[in-house]
């Protein structure tokens, strides 16, 4: 008994099977497809429709079949496109010089929600590195960079990474509470560089500022926002008070101790 898989199954749109061949050694299924000549070329910047220039191959990576690896290569066009000028023509399963299937991609970037890039390669025999990139796009493609527009009240807080050897500077809207950039470092150069993206127009329309009691912090925020209101959040002021009712009781233990 024979039975084809349905096409809608398999997600090759705009694709034909051209042959499937397999190997029980490595446990690899290796699909190759060409394109259905009945569809147009279209540009993958812009989508609209371009004239075919240069015939290319590709191999990529897809989602584990039953357990075998799975690799799919397919033949694509260099196109030239009114708009766009060269570019390589829309693939609807996968993205522009990417490696692997769009379905591979959009499970890589799942689970890396949940699990560590490493363990995320080595479930799908991955390179770290791929799998790095693979989610860098994905957050990038999810998460647009946020406006800096409207912006009056932020808070500027570090956090450190690396066991505590290395910071980064975060800067949150408070208004409409999220968080807005992010550098490396937690000096006041690092600062510098987000007041810089900010812009001496919208600088000037920083009404307050909340950070801690940092110096570095501090001057950051005087030299770009000079009208701002600086505001020490009452975490760090009283995480500092405690410091000093330690000195001070210490300092009261010793004493106490001398005298008699
Ligand atoms: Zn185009």
């Amino acid at each position: 008994m024979s039975a084809a898989i349905p096409k809608g199954i398999l997600g090759y749109a705009r694709y034909k099977l051209k042959q499937i061949s397999y190997s029980k050694e490595s446990i690899e299924i290796n699909v190759e497809l060409e394109r259905d000549s009945r569809h147009n070329h279209l540009c993958s910047v812009c989508n609209q429709k371009a004239s075919p220039e240069r015939r290319k191959e590709r191999t990529v990576k897809d989602l584990l079949f039953h357990g075998w690896k799975t690799f799919t290569k397919v033949e694509y066009y260099e196109v030239r496109c009114k708009q766009c000028g060269i570019r390589v023509e829309h693939i609807p399963f996968i993205r522009p010089c990417a490696r692997a299937t769009k379905r591979l991609e959009e499970a890589v970037a799942w689970l890396c929600q949940h699990l560590p890039l490493t363990v995320v390669a080595l479930y799908f025999s991955l390179n770290w590195k791929t799998v790095k990139n693979i989610d860098k796009a994905y957050l990038e493609h999810r998460f647009e960079a946020p406006g800096l527009d409207n912006i009056t009240v932020i808070g500027i807080d570090e956090v450190s990474y690396r066991k505590g050897h290395k910071y980064l500077t975060c800067v949150f809207d408070l208004n409409d509470p999220h968080l807005i950039w992010v550098g490396l470092g937690k000096n006041k150069e690092t600062l510098s560089k987000f007041f810089e993206q900010l812009g001496k127009e919208r600088c000037k329309r920083i009404k307050a500022v909340a950070i801690d009691m940092s110096k570095a912090y501090i001057e950051g925020v005087k030299e770009p926002c000079p009208h701002a209101l600086i505001v020490h959040d009452k975490f760090h002021l009283v995480q500092d008070f405690n410091k000093v009712m330690d000195r001070i009781r210490i300092d009261e233990f010793k004493k106490a101790d001398e005298e008699y």
